[in-house]
């Protein structure tokens, strides 16, 4: 790309963000076109409903950003983040058992989403190199089948113009208009795969007992769920301001509280440890619950479309959204940014740029989408052959397996996690040095309970827990 070509963004949430801070290091300017006025500060906005809702930050997206955006995660960290090692700092049930607090191997950074947007927006338009057009929504693509040539936009008086660009990039997230744009110039809209498990989610906000979000663990306790069952989830995360962000879950056919007053006992009732419901208990609610059903995954493929116009690319959730249950979303957007500089860096066609950000996000992906085909009632409509094939079933038992080693052998524990975290690719899950792991790891002995230590449990004071050796 020449120093004269100009970039338009369609969306200023994070995938737009950080691929308009790739964008400047290549082009000769970039504009970013963002529907709502965003706000000076960590705020909750129109366009990211999910804000609302706990997130977490993986290692694997929080060094993408470190290193595209030196010191923002010890400006998260600064601002009252916690920095939590995994396996380390969580406390974690899953459908196989407790798992063994391990010393860590990677990280996640947990604080609430308008503080992790607004520190990254912050690093970004500080810079003064991006042009930000607010209030201004995108309503259509210029140009024909063989190229886009520019966006059409509608300011806050209603007004329609059109902006030139040589490359324009799709940020717009889920509800992205692509499926109507394309069409509009002639170009069918690329193919999709869809694996829908009706995820749910239930949020509030809590003041934690004093101290406890500084010292007590992440805790995650999921799912009891089977090929006939649906699955509920529940997690309260440490989050900036001495809170909890305490966000229940649950797949198609499941219930979430339908109203404040259920929500502790929705965690009590449903979960398979009362843990997060005695957590509930200890702590004051500080926000109303929020609620909302938007977890399938949802995967686009430009990369295979016969006739992709020159000039767009497609990236974060635009591209692929997954099952929030596995945080690997922001991550993919920070993937997504890391493949656009690599391919802008390498004078890319615009099919290649897709090709390698169709690429960052087949681990996030698969990761997600074949663990969910193995829920109740999962809505499946997919062309991938992991999804469909007949040795989908053959591969879910296998996951099953590693889970459970994972929770009590250290070194299997640690691949995984390097999995989970998208440090490396799930192949490594298939690699010879992992399944004789698999076989050579010593297992400690199976938890009986939550792994807590004596200093947490007197922080939150919940002296009713045994307690559990820590690995
Ligand atoms: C309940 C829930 C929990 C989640 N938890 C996690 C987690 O723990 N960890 C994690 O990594 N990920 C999580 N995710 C996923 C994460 O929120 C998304 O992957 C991430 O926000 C994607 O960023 P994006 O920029 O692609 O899209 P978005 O965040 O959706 O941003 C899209 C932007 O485009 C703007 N826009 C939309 N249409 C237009 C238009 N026509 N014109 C102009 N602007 C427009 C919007 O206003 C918005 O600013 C979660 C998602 C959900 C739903």
């Amino acid at each position: 790309m020449s120093r004269s070509t100009h970039a338009v963004v369609m969306g200023g949430g994070l995938a737009g963000m950080l691929s308009a801070e790739v964008l400047a290091r290549h082009v000769g300017s970039v504009t970013v076109v963002e529907r709502d006025i965003l706000p000076e500060g960590p705020g909750q906005r129109r366009g990211v409903p999910q804000a609302h809702h706990a997130h977490l930050l993986w290692s694997n997206g929080a060094g993408i950003i470190d290193k595209l955006l030196p010191g923002t995660t010890d400006r998260m960290i600064g601002a009252g983040a916690r920095r939590i090692g995994f396996q380390g700092d969580q406390v974690t049930l899953t459908v196989r058992g407790w798992q063994h607090r391990f010393p860590p191997t990677q990280f996640a950074i947990l604080c609430t989403r308008p503080l992790l947007d607004w520190i990254v927006r912050d690093q970004i338009l500080s810079a003064g190199r991006i042009d930000l057009r607010q209030g201004t929504e995108v309503v259509g693509l210029c140009g024909d089948r063989g190229r886009v040539a520019g966006v059409r936009v509608r300011d806050m008086n209603r007004e329609t113009t059109a902006i030139e660009a040589d490359l324009v990039v799709d940020a717009t997230g889920r509800a992205s208009g692509l499926r109507h744009w394309l069409p509009a110039l002639g170009v069918p809209p690329p193919e999709k795969d869809v694996v829908d498990a009706g995820i749910g989610y239930a949020t509030r906000l809590f003041a934690a007992p004093p101290g406890a979000a500084t010292v007590f663990p992440a805790v995650n306790v999921c799912a009891y769920h089977s090929v006939d069952q649906p699955a509920q989830f529940g997690v309260v995360y440490p989050v900036e301001g001495g809170r909890w962000i305490v966000t229940l879950s649950c797949t198609r056919g499941g219930a979430l509280p339908a109203h404040e007053d259920d929500f502790q006992a929705f965690a009590r009732s449903r979960l398979g440890h009362p843990l997060v419901a005695d957590l509930i208990g200890l702590a004051e609610p500080v926000t109303s619950m929020f609620r909302s059903r938007s977890g399938a995954n949802r995967r686009l493929y430009p990369e295979r479309h016969g006739g992709w116009p020159d000039g767009l690319i497609i990236v974060g959730d635009s591209l692929a959204a997954f099952n929030p249950v596995y945080g690997h979303g922001m991550s993919a957007a920070a993937r997504c940014a890391a493949a656009l500089d690599r391919e802008l860096a390498s004078g890319g066609t615009t099919r290649r740029m897709q090709e390698a950000i169709g690429a960052a996000v087949d681990d996030p992906w698969i990761l997600a989408a074949s663990k969910d085909a193995g829920y109740a009632n999962c809505r499946i409509n997919a062309t991938d052959p992991r999804l469909v094939g007949e040795q989908t079933e053959h591969q879910l038992r296998f996951a099953d397996s590693i889970i459970e080693k994972s929770l009590v052998a250290p070194r299997v524990c640690a691949v995984v996690t390097d999995v989970i975290s998208l440090s490396a690719g799930q192949t490594e899950l298939g690699s010879s040095r992992f399944l004789s792991l698999m076989h050579s790891d010593t297992p400690y002995p199976k938890l009986p309970g939550p792994p807590l230590r004596p200093e947490e449990l007197d922080i939150v004071r919940l002296p009713a827990y045994e307690r559990v050796p820590i690995a």
